[in-house]
């Protein structure tokens, strides 16, 4: 998120309408995602407040509808749902109403729009204020259908991590593995409802990160659920060495098996595959592809503070190609991984 984007975000404001719905169902994780509903329900139904002064009411009314929904999808009937569908709610009633500021809700839900991308506010207010269906938006912005629910769960996307307190709410912990670019830290495990990804603090952001979308089936059938930041990341690993095992050429997107090109990235030595149907994309880095080899990984196993570099170009066999070395300093222990520069294949692999 962009430092325009946190300014027009009323932190406090964002905490409350968390909280509220946390409070609602007694389910801290559930609350950011139901936060977030109700925002996208108070834009369908703005057109129904007449009456500003009724607009903390009127939200929180909302939020207790979602809430209840929720619930009631998940066949829970937790006690406290009840009390809230019988109107008992004496002794809660005080909280709620203080909960939202009217003044507070007006910046709620223009900063929350504000703060999304134009592609994202776009698809989000035609689908949930105008109701458009999504083969309506399909023809009016030109792209495909899948296109379209591709950009509208990215938005979704950029909507939570608004509605994610800035530090709290994200589950952010070190993990055990070393950073392979830099030897020196630990990596930092992020996980969120959406993704789970993976940065040295100390390396410039994306210079080996790693990043798992959550919202693209085959990666969260990938993941299953697995918690352990090695398992992950290994799962990841033997992936991308299968799919890009080829170097450029076709293969089939992750997400919709439409038929891909797979090509060179342009923004790293690595490859990436866009997919002209769904508009996913993955990507792998020519360091991210090395840690994926056999012989690397046994090697990091050996010496989990090895370090993967990329080394100028080579030819090898007249081949014009790129190595990314794998080298344990102190142990005197290194692995070369040879990639032909054209199409990214692996040509040898050797101390
Ligand atoms: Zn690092
Ligand atoms: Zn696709």
């Amino acid at each position: 998120m962009s430092e325009i984007a946190t300014g027009l975000w009323d932190d406090a404001a964002r905490r409350r309408l968390v909280r509220l719905c946390e409070r609602l169902t007694g389910d801290r994780h559930a609350a950011e995602d139901l936060a977030q509903e109700t925002l996208l329900e108070a834009w369908r139904n703005a057109h129904k407040l007449h009456d500003p002064t009724g607009a903390d009411h009127w939200l929180a009314a909302i939020a207790r509808n979602v809430c209840l929904r929720w619930a009631r999808s998940r066949g829970r009937e937790p006690a406290r749902l009840d009390v809230f569908e019988a109107g008992a709610l004496a002794d809660r009633g005080a909280d709620v109403e203080h909960e939202l500021e009217r003044s507070e809700l007006v910046e709620l839900l223009d900063g929350a729009l504000g703060s999304l991308t134009p592609e994202a506010r776009e698809v989000l207010v035609r689908r949930y204020v105008h109701e458009s269906t999504h083969a309506e938006i399909a023809a009016f912005l030109g792209v495909s259908e899948d296109a379209v629910s591709m950009r509208l769960s990215r938005g979704k996307v950029q909507l939570r991590r608004l509605l994610a307190p800035q530090l709290g709410g994200e589950d952010r912990r070190e993990t055990r593995i070393w950073c392979a670019g830099c030897g020196r830290r630990k990596l930092v495990q992020r996980k969120e409802a959406e993704a789970i990804s993976f940065h040295c603090p100390g390396c410039d952001v994306g210079s080996l990160s790693h990043h798992v979308d959550l919202t693209n089936p085959f990666f969260e059938r990938l993941v299953d659920g697995a918690a352990r930041p090695t398992t992950v990341l290994g799962r990841l690993a033997a992936w991308s060495r299968r799919y890009f095992a080829g170097g450029t050429g076709t293969g089939s997107c992750t997400a919709c098996g439409e038929q891909v090109e797979i090509g060179l990235d342009p923004e790293r030595p690595g490859l990436r595959a866009v997919c002209a149907s769904c508009e996913r994309s993955v990507s792998s880095s020519l360091r991210g592809l090395a840690c994926g080899l056999p012989e690397v990984r046994a090697l990091r196993r050996a010496h989990p503070r090895a370090r993967l570099v990329l080394l100028g170009d080579v030819e090898h066999e007249g081949v014009p190609s790129t190595v990314v070395r794998c080298e344990a300093l102190l142990a005197g222990a290194r692995i070369d991984a040879v990639f032909a520069r054209d199409n990214m294949r692996l040509l040898a692999v050797g101390s």
